[in-house]
């Protein structure tokens, strides 16, 4: 097999893993950077004004930037994912069961490290940490060392850009679909909306809210009823406040706590580390048994 004479280490033809050939992949995991960034989408129902891949959009859209202030090599994002129960029955809406987005996120992920890839970033734009936690452990006991975040929740607005908190087709996903793709936003069809809490809504953490004594995170019950009866047009706020000012705003701050974060894993753990040491592919059965890899000594720290 023919390869690449002059791979330039700092010009990767793309930050898009599965535009590269497998050889610039691999080369820049062993000499530039080992951080893969996994953006993971949805398709889901984002009222009339906005399309059913929106939170795949903005994961894409986030992880791109941030692989281009960063260095990260970005895998392509999945388009389906999971949802929380009250999605369930929405048309528009297509949900994988959890089972399958967990083994989806960890096969994916086992792949890209035998390319190279030893540090990995799991970034949504969508609620959909019931199977990302999951999956995020599985992965640990393997010894891949795996962050997941969604983005507003990283974000934690707390209404200093926007009016409210960060929902769903709303003011906060509206303008970052104004400022990453206005073609598939139709400001003219946007209304508020919203549904009836089963709990009063001081008990939960909101999207994006910073948490305070006596709150639950929003995922942590079933505190909604099924959106298909919920909710009147498919909205949760209000996304005719949106503006293409506030979508860079949120998507440029963000990014650079991305940036920030995965430049410090980059600057502790240097190519070819696995900041865990180990490999243990048997998974479960095995983790009594791990060897730490020659980067680490016996209790697994990072030998200097
Ligand atoms: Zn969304």
């Amino acid at each position: 097999m023919k390869k690449q004479k002059t791979f330039k280490l700092d010009r990767r033809d793309s930050v898009w893993f599965h535009e590269n050939s497998s050889h610039v992949n691999e080369a820049y995991a062993k000499d530039v950077c080992d951080i893969a960034i996994l953006p993971i989408g949805a398709i889901e129902q984002h009222g009339a004004h906005a399309p059913c891949g929106m939170d795949t959009f903005n994961a894409v859209g986030i992880a791109e930037k941030t692989a281009l202030k960063t260095g990260a090599m970005v895998l392509p994002c999945p388009n389906y994912g999971s949802h929380p129960h009250h999605h369930w029955g929405m048309p528009g809406t297509i949900p994988l069961t959890y089972e399958t987005h967990i083994s989806l996120l960890v096969d994916i992920i086992r792949g890209a490290a035998v390319c190279g890839y030893n540090k990995f970033l799991i970034l949504s734009a969508h609620g959909q940490v019931s199977s990302t936690i999951v999956a995020v452990h599985k992965l640990g006991i393997e010894g891949y060392f795996t962050l997941s975040s969604t983005w507003y929740d990283f974000l934690r607005d707390d209404k200093a850009v926007l009016d409210d908190y960060m929902w769903h087709a709303d003011e906060a996903e509206t303008s970052v679909g104004l400022y990453l793709y206005p073609q598939w936003i139709q400001m003219d069809l946007a209304e508020a909306g919203g549904g009836q809490g089963l709990v009063d809504s001081k008990w939960k953490i909101a999207p994006g809210q910073s948490a305070k004594p006596g709150m639950m995170y929003h995922f942590e019950g079933t505190f909604a009823l099924p959106e298909a009866d919920d909710l009147d047009n498919g909205v949760i706020g209000d996304p005719t406040k949106a503006t293409v000012e506030k979508g860079e705003l949120l998507v440029e701050k963000v990014v650079d706590h991305y940036a920030e974060l995965l430049n410090e894993i980059r600057e502790k753990y240097p190519c070819g580390i696995n900041p865990l040491g180990f490999r243990n592919p048997s998974g479960y059965r095995t983790a009594h048994q791990i060897q730490y890899d020659s980067h680490h000594d016996a209790k697994g720290r990072l030998k200097q």
